[in-house]
This record gives structure tokens, sequence and C-alpha cells, in this order.
């Protein structure tokens, strides 16, 4: 199988090449693609020796085409967003990993898409901000959808294959939570939170932007719009479900009340061999659970006071059309300008909010119209920013 792998230099895209590594002959890797990380990208390409790499940023292109050149190493170097629809829609390719991080990933996901690969989706901003349109093209191009988000892939686990009999039989979709760092915070202090604690996640080691989400639990309201999505269920069939010891993944509870749950270690890299040998199994890499080391399972509400950003949710799902995407774009903003200083931890929420609030704007019906709302709620939260922030 030939295998892009869009944000190999992530931490998904590093997990993935992880699980390629240990079945060198049956997956090879066509192209690698990364934003600006030059030497990670490097040490890749002579690994698995990539027909084409793509650097989005274009002087991170020319670091990588001279050192490549001065390794002996003939990876081909192409540059800019364009080349990444290149490296997925290629004749030559039949799995594409999507792991670039934030709404960027759309564009080539979607291509994926429409082309009819075999596509491993990581990248739920893609899915948040394409929405039923994004469905439309996995059905129009004839592309295999294989969640990779692991609570997703949990509850993909947990389903029968056919997806025709879905809706007959799920009562409710169960998605788990960790909580994250804040989960026993005071509250209160939460004005105080400095990126260096909100990227420290206690069970999962990931990229910077999710892990803030983590802490905020948006990522977690992010995760509800994706299940509405890929599982086909209406907002009010979704719970969210504290669980600290990241041990289940997520669960589906059928029409009768029987509840079927996926269990394994806090590790990517089952959900991505899943991905990558979907409907058989591969080995991953990761450990086994030691059920004789597991003390307990224990389940909480999440408390909405300390994490309001979930609701957001049901807000965006419920409210009028393209709530979702304004969610993601204001958040994505909203995260960046923290991390940057520009604002405290608890203004992340008033941001997010606040665009989801705003109205007048048009109700999306194409995907140029989804990128416009996308931008025009990108420039309401910069603003916000701008008025309120330090
Ligand atoms: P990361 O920040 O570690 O890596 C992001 C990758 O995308 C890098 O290779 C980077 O070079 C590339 N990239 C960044 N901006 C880009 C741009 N504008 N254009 C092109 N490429 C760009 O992120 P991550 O933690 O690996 O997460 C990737 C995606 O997977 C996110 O959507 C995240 O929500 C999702 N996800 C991650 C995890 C996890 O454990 N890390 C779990 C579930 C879902
Ligand atoms: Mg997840």
């Amino acid at each position: 199988m030939q295998l892009t792998v869009l944000g190999s230099t992530g931490s998904i895209g590093t997990s993935t090449l992880d699980v390629v590594s240990r079945h060198a002959g049956a997956i090879q890797i066509f192209a690698l693609t990364a934003h600006r990380q030059v030497d990670v990208m490097l040490r890749q390409c002579a690994q698995f020796s990539p027909i084409f790499a793509v650097m989005t940023d274009p002087e991170a292109a020319r670091q990588l085409e001279s050192k490549l050149k001065s390794e002996g190493l003939a990876t081909r170097v192409l540059v800019g967003p364009d080349a990444l629809i290149d490296v997925v829609t290629d004749a030559r390719v039949q799995a594409v990993m999507a792991s670039i991080v934030g709404a960027a990933g759309l564009p080539p996901s979607l291509a994926a898409a429409q082309a009819g690969k075999r596509l491993l989706l990581a990248n739920k901003e893609s899915i948040v901000l394409g929405g039923q349109l994004f469905i439309d093209a996995v059905k129009g191009g004839g592309a295999t959808l294989l969640p990779i988000d692991s609570e997703h892939s949990a509850i993909f686990q947990s389903l029968p294959e056919d997806p025709r009999v879905w809706d007959s039989r799920i009562d409710k979709i169960i998605l788990t939570a960790s909580g994250g760092p804040f989960r026993t915070r005071d509250p209160a202090t939460l004005s105080q939170v400095t990126p260096q604690e909100a990227v420290a996640h206690p069970n999962w080691s990931m990229g910077r932007k999710i892990s803030v989400d983590s802490a905020t639990m948006m990522n977690k309201a992010l995760e509800v719009i994706e299940a509405h999505h890929l599982f086909g269920v209406k907002p009010e069939q979704i719970e969210v479900v504290i669980h600290p010891q990241s041990v289940i993944h997520s669960m589906v509870q059928y029409r009768d009340n029987s509840v079927v749950a996926q269990l394994g270690t806090p590790d990517m890299r089952v959900p991505i061999a899943y991905g990558l040998s979907w409907p058989e199994r591969i080995t991953s890499g990761a450990s086994a659970l030691d059920f004789s080391q597991l003390n307990a399972l224990t389940f909480e509400t999440p408390d909405l006071r300390r994490f309001p950003g979930l609701q957001l949710a049901w807000d965006a799902l419920n409210g009028v059309q393209g709530g979702s995407a304004k969610l993601n774009a204001a958040n994505e903003v909203a995260v960046e300008s923290f991390l940057n200083g520009k604002i405290r931890f608890d203004q992340i929420h008033a941001v997010n909010a606040e665009v989801l609030a705003q109205e007048g704007h048009i109700q999306p019906q194409s995907l140029a119209d989804l990128f416009e709302l996308d931008a025009w709620a990108r420039a309401m939260a910069e603003d916000w920013v701008v008025r309120h922030g330090q």
C-alpha cells in the first residue's frame, strides 16, 4: 500500500511512521508533508525514502532541498499548499493519513475524499469545518473514511461494520474525556494558567493546539461535532463523561441499553494501526493493558463552570447553519493568541462564545461559503483579541 502522510513531523505523523516502520514490506511511503520542520523531515526522508516531500513554507522547502542534495537523497521537494493536493490525488496513492493541525488540513483531506482514497482522518478541524459537505465528498468519491481520533476509532470499533444499520440500533454515543490537566483545579484560578501548564496533558502526549483544547475541553466539543457527522447521530444522542484513567476510549449504547466499549492503553498507535489495516488487525507497538495493575475505572459528569466550552458544541449544532465553522475558526485564533501570550486562558472561551453568538453572516451552502465564513469568524476573533487582549 502506498501512503501519503500529511503533517508527518507532528505528533500523529511521527506515530504513524512508527507503525509504518513495523510493516515496511506492506506499506510504502509515497509522500511526506510538513509546514516548517526541516530537520525532522530530513530524517524522515532518510528513513522512509518517499518519492515526494512537501514543505508548505517556501523557505523551509529551499533548505530541505539543499540538505537532501548534500546527503545524496533522491526525494523530490514540492512547495506550497497546492502540492498537498498533488500528493494525495496521485493515482499511485492508495491511502492518506490526514494529520495536519487545524482548518489548513481541509483542502487536502477533501481532495483525498473526492479522489476515493482510504482516508485516515486525524484532523478533526477539517470535519468540524466541512461538516455534511465533507461527508458528501467521501460518499461521492467512494472513499473509505477511517476515524483516527481515539474516541471515534473506539466508536467505530464498537459499531457493526455496515453503516446502514447504525441508525436503527444506536441509542447514544458516549464520548469519554480525561478531563485534562485542570480537572481538579479551582475554576477561580483558571485565569492564571500559563501556556506551559496548559500543554502538559496527564495521559496523552500531543501537539500544542490539541493539548490546549484538551485543557479547555474544547477538544471534546469538537469531538461531539465530529461524532455527529461521522456516525449520523443527533446532537442529543451524544453524551460526554469524564474518565480520568483514559482506558475506555468511548462507548456505544444500543437501543436495548447494552453498552459496547473499546479499551486500551492511551497510545495513538492503536487507532493508527487500525486505520492502516482495517478490517484486519496489525501490530501497533503499543503495550497491552495490564488488568492486574488497573485498580479502578472512574467516571464523573463534566463541570460546565470549569469547562464552559463543552456546551458550545450543542449550541453550534442546534443553532443556525455554519455554527461549527465559526466555532472552530474562533477557537484556532483564540488558542494561538493564548499560546502567544495575547489573551488569558479563561478568555479562550470568551472569544469562542462571542464569535459563535454573532449573527448576520451567510448560511453556508458550499465549500466556498464555508471558507468565507471561516475567514469572517477568524477576523471577528482577531478583533476580539485586539480589543480585550493584553
Ligand atoms: P502537531 O502540531 O504535532 O503536528 C501538526 C502537523 O501539521 C505538523 O507536521 C506540521 O508541520 C503540520 N502543519 C501545521 N500547520 C500547517 C499548515 N498551515 N499547513 C500544512 N501543514 C501544517 O499536531 P498533532 O497533535 O499531531 O495533531 C494533528 C491533528 O490530529 C489535529 O487535528 C489534532 O486535533 C488531531 N489529533 C491529534 C491527536 C494526538 O494525540 N496528537 C489525537 C487525536 C486527534
Ligand atoms: Mg480524541
